[in-house]
């Protein structure tokens, strides 16, 4: 890798800029998240990547939004900005499940909430447009990548075009970034006088990227999706194009159209992954994992990833509900032994080292080194775990198991935890990785997200059937009884899914009741914007178009809810009891729910544990 030597902090102020020799940044990067030099805040892993392909590249975080000074602190960059709403979308960053105002966000300064406008994306965009007319600017990140086609959005209860047209952006750079963004920038430093830049991204058909074209200059073999216009017509078509757009992730092709507004939206291929090597060669970076000494309060997602590692990316099991995976991706991308073994090393050797790996991980904890012997490409699963695996999917949870106990026997390390979700159907396939897992890296409760008992509600979330869940639990409490350990499951559960009614849940809690299980903390569904749940959520139908209940009003949701947390206080917003329906089903709002009064976003009082960070 030729590069540019990297520096202690990617600057954030002139000064730093000068620092390192530099009168003009290459690339800008503006993040709704604090600047923290770690691997899980995606501008500091960009911008080192970016710096170590030769680009100048300088962090902007959390500017204020009142104005377009800040965004244009570090000066106009050379090439592009590229913004980002951060690790989550900005409004379930902000809001619960029941629209209630957050007031914490662990990737804010004192994790504090209100540090990064609603709807980010779309603001950055517009505030770079102020502080430099005529530059590039593309996004990034879970927000831009989710809204790239028309979605659903729960905070205004409507449908929305892609976020690529409301933030007037040259470009949307989807899925994980490394390979988009450099081609981009290889790109734009070659881009001839005259040329406009989205010209250029279109006669490259640069990979992971989409752009606007004129609707009769479209790519040759594209196929379409169902225009904006005709989704608002018909609902269901949403589930239509949100699977196709879930598909051409995994499958790499061919170009995706949507029409909208006169516009053609042309999405290319997604990128290439990420090669083990090129894996290893981007952790490898010397992240410092420490805030920006701008910050004055620490960062509490900071702290909470301090002694943690990213082991691989992708997700093969397709929880139709999961923005993660919908992100990453079902391939999974791992590091090999010796790139962990050698963070943990050096991290080990940092003078503020506990002794403790809190974990090493990804989206799904025993997916480290599972591979796809088949071919994606021609691939027609939704899921190469559900309804059960794939014989093309291998996992290596064996070879997880010795790189954990490497792992514990380095010096310095006291103590190995798996702390990313384990999936249990796949755990239970392995009673050596599953013993070494109760044994050595529980500390005393075991995180498992079965979501649901009811095989129903299973099928459309695709989660595994109850009766592995069942079966993992023997397999949990037996080992955990010859081991003499008294450890526990936390089993995280959601009401108001869609096709989940009342009965549904009183089975749940049916369930819990026969186990004397009494859970803490349930999730309420919450349809995060460009998954297939949502687009189910909206449409009232699963993903083959069949109709499906669906509890879309807030009364609903609560008395689902409070099936299973009877403790959970009623909102005043919220009537008890279903109302009249006020309005027919309009054009680009989703059908009519029961009760028509809906608080406007960060109104009303607190409803107890109903929220979720879950993205
Ligand atoms: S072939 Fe099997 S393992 Fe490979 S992507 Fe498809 S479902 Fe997953």
């Amino acid at each position: 890798m030729i590069g540019l030597s990297q520096p202690e902090f990617l600057p954030a102020s002139r000064e730093e800029m000068a620092a390192l020799g530099w009168d003009e940044l290459d690339v800008l990067l503006v993040s709704g998240d604090a600047h923290v030099d770690s691997h899980a805040f995606a501008a500091a892993l960009l911008g080192r990547w970016l710096v170590a392909h030769g680009w100048r590249t300088g962090i902007i975080s959390q500017p204020a939004w009142d104005g377009p000074a800040a965004v244009a602190a570090l000066g106009r960059p050379r090439l592009f900005a590229g913004v980002s709403a951060g690790a989550v979308d900005s409004l379930v960053a902000h809001y619960t499940a029941f629209r209630k105002k957050r007031t914490d966000d662990a990737w804010s300064p004192g994790g504090k909430s209100g540090l990064r406008p609603n709807r980010a994306v779309i603001v950055y965009a517009g505030l770079l447009r102020q502080a430099f007319p005529g530059l590039t600017v593309v996004a990034g990140g879970i927000e831009a990548s989710l809204r790239r086609f028309t979605h659903y959005d729960f905070w205004s209860d409507s449908l929305r075009r892609s976020i690529l047209l409301d933030a007037k952006l040259d470009a949307v750079l989807y899925g994980m970034g490394e390979k988009s963004i450099l081609g981009l920038a290889e790109l734009l430093a070659l881009l001839p006088a005259g040329r406009k830049p989205v010209q250029a991204i279109a006669a490259a058909r640069l990979p992971g990227s989409v752009y606007a074209a004129h609707p009769d200059d479209v790519p040759k073999r594209a196929a379409e999706l169902p225009s904006h216009e005709a989704i608002l017509a018909d609902p269901a078509l949403l589930v239509k194009a949100t699977l196709a757009c879930e598909r051409q992730v995994l499958n790499g092709g061919p170009a995706l159209i949507q029409r909208s507004g006169g516009r053609a939206l042309i999405f290319e291929p997604p990128a290439e992954l990420l090669s083990g090597a090129e894996m290893d060669a981007l952790y490898s970076l010397p992240f410092n994992r420490r805030a920006h000494p701008s910050h004055a309060e620490p960062i509490p997602a900071a702290a909470m990833l301090e002694g943690s590692l990213t082991s691989h990316r992708g997700c093969g099991g397709g929880c139709s509900f999961c923005s993660l995976a919908a992100h990453q991706g079902r391939i999974v991308q791992s590091r090999s032994r010796e790139s962990i073994l050698a963070e943990v090393t050096r991290l080990a050797g940092s003078p503020d080292w506990k002794g403790v790996v809190t974990d090493i991980g990804g989206p799904t904890s025993n997916l480290w080194g599972a591979e796809c012997v088949g071919d994606p490409k021609t691939c027609r699963r939704d899921s190469c775990l559900y309804p059960k695996r794939c014989r093309h999917l291998h996992p290596n949870q064996e070879g997880q198991t010795e790189l954990f106990a490497e792992v514990a026997r380095l010096p310095g390390v006291r103590q190995v935890r798996a702390a990313s979700g384990v999936r249990h159907d796949l755990a239970i396939e392995s009673e050596v990785y599953l013993k070494a897992l109760i044994n050595n890296h529980v500390g005393g409760q075991l995180k498992i997200a079965p979501e649901h008992v009811s095989d129903k509600v299973l099928r459309l979330m695709r989660k595994p059937p109850v009766r592995l869940w069942n079966e993992f639990i023997r397999s949990f409490e037996r080992l955990s009884r010859e081991a003499g350990k008294e450890q526990y499951i936390v089993p995280y559960l959601m009401s108001a899914f869609p096709g989940c009614g009342d009965q549904e849940m009183r089975e749940l809690a049916e369930w819990l009741k026969r186990r004397g299980w009494r859970p803490e903390q349930a999730q309420c569904f919450l349809p995060t914007p460009g998954t297939l749940a949502a687009a189910m959520f909206f449409a009232g139908v699963d993903a083959d178009g069949r109709p499906i209940a669906v509890a879309r009003s807030d009364a609903d949701r609560l008395r689902q809810h409070r099936i299973l947390m009877p403790e959970a206080r009623p909102d005043p917003r919220i009537p008890a009891k279903p109302g009249k329906r006020r309005k027919p089903f309009a054009k680009g709002r989703r059908p009519p729910a029961k009760t028509g009064r809906r608080p406007p976003p960060g109104t009303g009082r607190r409803l107890g544990s109903t929220g979720n960070r879950r993205s």
